[in-house]
């Protein structure tokens, strides 16, 4: 856990979130500023700044976020609509919080992005 990052304390319940879904390794939450109907984060719960510090050992791990990414999508109903799940990493990416987390966006047609 690290000191002073908003998404630590989330999976550790010392601020509130809409938590939908956590077991020992991942927490997953409603966006506060959902620019979807459906806009969820799945974060580990061991602090990570971004996927530039995930090692190979953490490949599991972001496996078991990207399936648990599938399978809220499946329980949003929006599985055969379609959805977009994306990471931002760094400045450049358009990364605001230093937590490694999934974006998972859906329940209306997303912009086809162009970079
Ligand atoms: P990113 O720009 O990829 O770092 O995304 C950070 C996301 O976290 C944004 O979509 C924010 O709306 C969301 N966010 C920031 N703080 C909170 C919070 N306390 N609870 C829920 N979502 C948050
Ligand atoms: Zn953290």
């Amino acid at each position: 856990m690290v000191a002073d990052c908003v998404f630590c304390k989330i999976s550790a319940g010392e601020i509130p979130a809409e938590i939908i879904y956590q077991d020992e390794e991942m927490t997953a939450f409603w966006d506060h500023r959902p620019a979807a109907p459906v806009h969820i984060l799945i974060i580990p719960n061991r602090h990570m700044d971004s996927l530039n510090d995930a090692s190979h050992e953490d490949a599991e791990l972001i496996g078991k976020l990207v399936l648990k990414a599938r399978e809220l999508a499946v329980d949003q109903g929006i599985d055969e609509s379609g959805y977009r799940l994306f990471i931002n990493i760094g400045p450049d990416g358009g990364q605001t919080v230093y937590h490694l987390h999934l974006h998972l966006m859906g329940g209306r047609r997303l912009p086809i992005f162009h970079g």
